[in-house]
């Protein structure tokens, strides 16, 4: 008898060379060589016409003929193939012709697919291509099998590990289990196959690399999708029931007198979306279990004011709260505007923690956090070090959460005991992600933004239109307003883009704007040097701040009304929404103008329109998940979401919704399984549940 734990070397044809390939690739047992699921299948709905025609998409299996280099106003490679009726089709390839050429030697089958074109003959030009690596492969393709095809390398090739080596092993551990020598239980609860309609486990691993036909497969690729984000449903579950199992010691009243006052004397009114999202935040107070909620709001919502009146509740209480920032520019401003709200309110204990401070201030500060007598921590990432210690910590609050990984927020949590936790976001995140991501936190949205706000007026321009854009920020710079004007910088070319950044401020500076008073704002500066700039500016003794994307988050200067954009199309959409909520912030109308120049990629073209076309920052997600995927979107690591084999957060979006209901009921697995599961997550194996 085997069972999934079997080694390899029971299999025929396995030998040490392969025992050691297979093992580089993670695959050292019967299970992990089952779960090596085929990277794609080779499309059997072939084209079927007896006439090919110009410009149909076409998928069909062909021989190579020969091929040939033509030279003309670009050289290229052509590659004469013939297809099972004797029709011929020239591949046409003006990239990678050295590689083509000694790839596609004649003889060799292939299927290929692409847009046929009518040029002195048929044509495609770029096709897709799968090389059919043996006989094997022609004849499946010949009997009208679907091929899986799996990853494998040169080296894997080399020792006979091609997709036809691949099949023939997991071949033969599926027959162990059709003979009734290998036992590949259930994992999902019986009553979930049932009322989900899924495949039962070993049926969906013969059908995964042996599909019988295009249904089946789908069956069992839905059945791994739904086990997969099953699994990690339950993770979620189980570190949420984990973290109420341990009772908090310190809770607020949802009562606070400094609350109250702080809200009477408000120079606005909140909005309706603010008020509900500080009843919706007060709920879990009183009680023993700790809370963790995500508070969504567009840039401009005014998650600050909503997260300082629920502060307030517990630093009535002598609780602690610590209130981490991304930038120490953005936690001096959380400071500043914070001490300004509660100037009149008699609660001291708010203090400002930055990186760099002369050692004594440290340790002075230090100490009295550690004694209690500091009870609102602002501050940026240097909270996060050891040396940092609370007396009771009872709220966390992260701003911009998205700027900090898992284990950053996590670190927070340890020190103090089992405190609640308060995450904000102005980067939307769309429904479907919000719902594995945030699986285990109360979701909280500030739809609408205060009363009055004139919604910002998005242009984009060629860059030879710089002159006129210059000239009428002239006209609202004369009307007392302020400018932004951003160079973007990024890693990988940072020093070239510090030096144009440098060069348009300075020619800006002398040239352009030598009537206005003009400052320069940039990360590689002194904090002391930033929040002198920043100083001015807020008072209007710069006129005019050239920066980079330091400003991005958070900055408020409600006189700045306009923000202009150099190079626009190297940021994403959500920076650009980010560095747009700089403006429109006060009473009068706002611009953000992008420039682009010279000829921009076709992802950059649909950033910028639909930047111009809409001021919803959820909306604007969207459109940023549709371009880039979940994985670019959230950045996989920073998310702590785990890499999914078959799952697909977009296309699965009902199997998620499913799996939350279905882990919430199934929740009763014993301690141990729940544990098993948290190790497979952590080394990123969700996928072997058993
Ligand atoms: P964000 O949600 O982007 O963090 P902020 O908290 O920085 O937004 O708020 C943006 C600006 O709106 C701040 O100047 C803040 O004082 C102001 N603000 C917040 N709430 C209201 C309100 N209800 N009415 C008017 N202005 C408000
Ligand atoms: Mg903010």
């Amino acid at each position: 008898m085997f069972d999934l734990k079997s080694n390899l070397d029971h299999l025929k044809g396995i030998g040490p060379a392969r025992l050691n390939a297979l093992k580089s690739i993670s695959i050292d047992n019967f299970q992990s060589l089952l779960y090596y699921f085929p990277r794609k299948y080779l499309d059997r709905n072939f084209t079927d016409k007896l006439f090919l025609k110009d410009g149909e998409f076409i998928t069909l299996p062909v021989e190579v003929i020969d091929s040939y280099l033509a030279h003309g106003k670009r050289s290229r490679l052509i590659v004469s193939v013939k297809t099972h009726r004797g029709e011929r089709i020239s591949l046409v390839f003006f990239k990678g012709i050295a590689f083509f050429q000694k790839k596609l030697k004649a003889n060799l089958s292939l299927v290929i697919s692409g847009k046929l074109e009518y040029f002195r003959g048929l044509q495609i030009v770029h096709p897709e291509f799968e090389v059919l690596s043996d006989s094997e492969d022609t004849d499946l393709v010949h009997t009208g099998r679907i091929i899986p095809l799996y990853s494998s390398s040169e080296e894997l090739k080399e020792i006979g590990l091609d997709s036809k080596g691949f099949r023939k092993l997991i071949r033969q551990i599926l027959d162990l289990q059709k003979n009734g020598k290998l036992n590949i239980p259930e994992v999902l609860p019986k009553d979930i196959l049932r009322k989900r309609k899924l495949i039962p486990r070993n049926l969906a691993l013969e059908e995964i690399h042996f599909p019988t036909d295009s249904t089946s497969l789908k069956e069992a690729r839905n059945r791994f999708a739904y086990e997969e984000l099953f699994f990690f449903s339950l993770l979620l579950e189980y570190k949420k029931q984990k973290r109420e199992k341990v009772k908090r010691v310190l809770y607020p009243y949802p009562e606070s007198k400094s609350a109250k006052a702080l809200i009477a004397n408000l120079p606005f009114e909140l909005t309706d979306d603010q008020i509900s999202a500080i009843e919706e935040l007060k709920k879990p107070t009183s009680r023993d279990v700790p809370s963790a909620a995500l508070l969504q709001g567009d840039v401009g919502s005014g998650k600050t004011i909503t997260a300082l009146i629920l502060a307030l509740h517990y630093t009535d209480n002598d609780i602690q709260v610590c209130f981490v920032a991304p930038t120490e520019i953005l936690a001096r401003q959380h400071y500043e505007n914070i001490m300004n709200l509660l100037g009149n309110t008699p609660f001291l204990g708010i203090e400002l923690f930055l990186g760099k401070e002369k050692e004594k201030t440290k340790k002075e500060k230090y100490q009295r956090l550690k004694n209690g007598e500091i009870l609102l921590a602002i501050g940026t990432h240097t909270l996060f070090q050891e040396e940092v210690k609370f007396a009771d910590l009872g709220l966390v609050i992260f701003d911009e959460q998205h700027k900090f990984g898992v284990e950053q927020r996590e670190s927070l949590r340890v020190k103090g005991k089992n405190p609640d936790i308060l995450a904000m976001t102005a980067t939307p995140i769309p429904r479907t992600l919000c719902l594995t991501l945030y699986g285990d936190l109360q979701l909280i949205t500030i739809k609408t933004k205060p009363k009055g706000r004139i919604p910002i007026v998005t242009k984009w321009f060629e860059d030879d239109k710089r002159e006129a854009v210059y000239n009428s920020l002239r006209k609202y710079i004369l009307q007392g307003r302020q400018a932004f004007i951003v160079y973007p910088i990024i890693e990988e070319s940072e020093k070239l883009d510090l030096e144009s950044c440098i060069t348009g401020y300075e020619n800006l500076r002398t040239k352009v704007f030598p009537e206005f008073k003009m400052g320069l704002l940039h990360g590689k500066m002194k904090s002391a040097e930033k929040d002198s700039v920043m100083d001015k500016f807020k008072k209007n003794e710069i006129q005019i701040l050239v920066t980079t994307t330091v400003v991005e988050v958070g900055i408020d200067v409600p006189n700045a009304s306009i923000l202009i954009i150099e190079n626009s199309d190297r940021f994403g959409i959500s920076q650009l929404h980010q560095l747009r909520g700089r403006v429109g912030r006060g009473q009068w109308e706002s611009f953000c103008i992008l420039i682009s120049s010279g000829k921009i990629s076709s992802d950059a073209v649909e950033r910028l329109t639909a930047l111009t076309e809409t001021n919803d920052g959820f909306a604007l997600s969207e459109v940023d998940l549709k371009i880039r995927g979940p994985g670019e979107v959230l950045g996989i690591r920073q998310s702590g979401l785990p890499d999914f084999k078959v799952a697909d957060l977009q296309m699965d979006m009902p199997l998620i919704e499913q799996t939350r209901e279905d882990s919430k009921i199934h929740s009763e697995l014993s301690d141990l399984d729940k544990t098993e599961i948290k190790e497979r997550f952590e080394e990123g194996r969700i996928l072997f549940p058993n």
